[in-house]
């Protein structure tokens, strides 16, 4: 299938859970994985129509956030919030991702905007 003929796959692209070897399967990650499959077409949804420079600040910050929040994320200390931003970033990112041939598979989700060979869809 060539990406030119590619057809769209509408105002929330797709998202779908996926098996990943490399993805730890405990609770924490498996809500994770929740979260990614209800916040990234949101995000697909609020990106549409915009071009890669518009998206490019939107890509950045959540680069940002990933890289100095991740670990306070994943490993809070004692009476201190998971509320870092981490999550919503993660899905922001894939979202942007999401938009690129062959879309993005990461943490146990598949996102795309468009039909692609391999989909899982
Ligand atoms: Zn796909």
């Amino acid at each position: 299938m060539s990406e030119a003929a590619a057809k769209d796959h509408g105002p929330v692209g797709y998202t779908t859970s996926v098996y990943d070897e490399d993805v730890e399967r405990d609770y924490f990650w498996e809500n994770v994985a929740l979260g990614l499959l209800g916040l990234i077409p949101l995000f697909i949804t609020e990106q549409q129509g915009k071009s890669d420079a518009e998206l490019a600040p939107m890509a950045e910050r959540a680069a940002y956030v990933i890289a100095y929040k991740a670990d306070a994320f994943q490993y809070p200390t004692k009476g201190k919030t998971r509320a870092t931003g981490v999550l919503s970033a993660l899905a922001a990112g894939m979202a942007v991702l999401a938009r690129t041939p062959g879309g993005v598979t990461a943490l146990g989700v598949h996102a795309c905007t468009a039909e692609h060979e391999g989909c899982p869809k």
